[in-house]
């Protein structure tokens, strides 16, 4: 039996998404009609493919899961509060149990952070997930904004998700529980955002962990026009990472994707609000031109590989 066609799939699966804040004309028309509130509109889009991003074979609830939630951390990286979403999928066949789980999946996370799904478009083709979201901030938090003397901060573990990889991808043999862990913080990061608004008004900077730490943090450093000083033996290193890789958990966590943290600079005047929240200082920006200098007991770190880039 064939599986339901396109409309079928919009209408079963993705059309009843409740209606959020300022929704005018949600999922249905040629475009949906949005009523922005006041301040700036702050957008981003992430795709995620098979078998480069997540295996083809993977729960398809965790798999949407992960598509809203790394986009939602743009949004928290900006101090932007979630507003809408839109969704391109591109699916090998149309299969009703995979569909209901995917759908099932995304249509919880969106409801979980309080953000409405208003269109999309559905399409044929190798499996692939492009989520675009849509947020609304007063204070965005760019990168360039950055001073000498500010502290650099990091929202919490980090490590996690690069040490859960080889397990995700089957490539390594763990315990039952070991491999739930690993699930959880591969396709279930927690995007920042009540970190962020708590340190929106004070933070001078800040960046979400995506591609490792120190690859990130440089970001600040070159859009800032600044060195940063890192002291390795203050990474909040995830307790996961040291389960699974050991010796090599501090450098997964100082150069591991995928973790989703906050990385954000404050001037020091507020480092003691920041570390109330649970947020980790690990260093401090200097005068400079874009390096990043990770020390442990203050000898040079040499870091083996730079952070993850496609190309
Ligand atoms: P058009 O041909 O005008 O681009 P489509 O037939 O692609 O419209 O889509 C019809 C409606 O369904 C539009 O409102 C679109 O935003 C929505 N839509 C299509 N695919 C999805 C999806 N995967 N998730 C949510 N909404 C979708
Ligand atoms: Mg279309």
């Amino acid at each position: 039996m064939p599986g339901p066609g396109e409309f079928q799939i919009i209408r079963d699966y993705f059309s009843g998404a409740p209606q959020g804040e300022g929704v005018a004309l949600g999922i249905g028309d040629d475009c949906a009609l949005l009523q922005p509130p006041p301040g700036l509109l702050a957008t981003s889009v992430d795709t995620l493919v098979a078998d480069r991003h997540f295996p083809a074979d993977a729960n398809p609830g965790l798999i949407a899961s992960r598509a809203l939630r790394v986009n939602l951390s743009d949004l928290a990286a900006m101090n932007a509060r979630p507003l809408w979403f839109t969704l391109a999928l591109t699916l090998p066949d149309s299969n009703p149990d995979w569909l209901r789980r995917f759908a099932d999946g995304l249509l919880q996370t969106a409801e979980a952070f309080g953000i409405s799904l208003v269109g999309g478009d559905t399409t044929r083709g190798p499996l692939s997930i492009t989520v675009e979201v849509i947020g609304s901030t007063h204070k965005p938090l760019r990168r360039d904004g950055a001073g000498v003397g500010h502290g650099i901060h990091v929202s919490g573990p980090l490590g996690a998700a690069a040490a859960a990889l080889p397990v995700v991808l089957n490539e390594r043999e763990v315990t039952e529980s070991e491999r739930r862990a690993a699930e959880e913080a591969y396709y279930r990061p927690q995007p920042q955002l009540s970190m962020a608004a708590a340190l929106g008004d004070i933070a001078s900077a800040a960046v979400d962990i995506s591609d490792g730490l120190l690859a990130d943090l440089g970001h600040i450093c070159k859009a800032s026009g600044l060195t940063a000083e890192v002291q390795m033996e203050k990474l909040p290193v995830a307790a996961l990472a040291q389960t699974l890789a050991g010796e090599r958990a501090l450098q997964l966590a100082a150069t591991g994707g995928d973790d989703y943290q906050l990385c954000f600079t404050l001037p020091p005047e507020h480092a003691e609000a920041a570390e109330k929240l649970g947020a980790v200082c690990i260093g401090t920006l200097t005068e400079g031109q874009g390096e990043v200098r990770p020390r442990l007991k203050g000898e040079p770190w040499v870091h083996p590989s730079a952070g993850f880039q496609h190309f």
